[in-house]
């Protein structure tokens, strides 16, 4: 009867280390209890007990690259009613597996994704385990032969299934704003830090379909995926169909940082 089961009632996260190190733990510990707060769930571990969970599953450094997913459900109560009882006991799950390399032809030719109308609900920012909208679009792409989908809501960018969407227009960065019709993504935030960091425009900014259309480069950031140039949306070429160079550098920015974590 657990109510990640019968009602989605739960929230998750995923966390990569690189080396048994973890890549913005404090980022993603912050955006559990975000997501916790608004199901209004308390979190049944101290953050000195995750870090202890998470140090547990992935090893003493040196280890593989591995991802921790982690899990927190409202529980099992006897009976199936949408309001639960006092007194249930969250459920707490969390595992580790290793994270593949990145296929080499990635950074030579892109990935495809396709366009859809963003069908989830209003509360996106919220990383929740009611993914049933994300299976669909995961699907959707796979049929039409490409890696992801990205959404648009009123003629807008939202994100994609399973990551964040960046445009390059005239070597800018523009992305979303944060708001509750997308997930505050960790590798986006950290994106754009490095953009920051090394004197890169970026501007989070409402994204018009057209303007997605018509982009430079566009790329997809996610913590398992890092940052990908997509080089064809449906089925046309972006820019030149090429990997850009922006998105070539901050690769560059984006494994060096890995491999600081990577070093401890
Ligand atoms: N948006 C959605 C809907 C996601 O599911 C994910 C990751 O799984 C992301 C964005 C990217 O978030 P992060 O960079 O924190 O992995």
């Amino acid at each position: 009867m657990d109510r990640g089961f019968i009602f989605g009632d739960g929230v998750y996260e995923v966390i990569p280390s690189y080396g048994g190190y973890f890549l913005r733990l404090e980022q993603h510990l912050n955006r559990l209890d975000a997501s916790l707060a608004s199901i209004r769930l308390d979190n049944p571990l101290s953050r000195q007990e995750w870090r202890s969970v998470l140090r547990h599953l992935v090893g003493a450094p040196p280890t593989p690259d591995q991802s921790v997913y982690l899990q927190i459900t409202r529980g099992a109560p006897p009976r199936r009613d949408h309001l639960c009882p006092d007194g249930v006991s969250p459920t707490v799950f969390a595992s580790a597996s290793p994270i593949k390399p990145r296929d080499p032809k990635i950074a030579t030719h892109g990935v495809a994704c396709i366009t859809r109308p963003d069908i989830r609900w209003q509360r996106c920012e919220v990383k929740s385990t009611s993914l049933v909208a994300a299976v669909m679009m995961r699907r959707e792409a796979e049929d039409a032969g490409a890696l992801e989908t990205i959404m648009h809501r009123d003629g807008m960018v939202t994100e994609g299934a399973v990551s964040n969407v960046l445009v390059i227009e005239s070597d800018t960065i523009m992305t979303p704003p944060i708001s509750h019709l997308l997930l505050p993504g960790i590798t986006r935030e950290l994106a754009l830090l490095l953009a920051e960091e090394h004197g890169i425009r970026y501007l989070e900014e409402p994204i018009p379909l057209a303007t997605l259309r018509n982009a430079d480069e566009i790329w997809l950031s996610s913590s398992t995926r890092e940052v990908l140039p997509v080089t064809r949306l449906d089925g046309e070429p972006v820019g030149d169909g090429q990997p850009g160079q922006l998105w070539q550098r901050m690769d560059r920015l984006y494994q060096a940082y890995k491999e600081q974590v990577r070093n401890g």
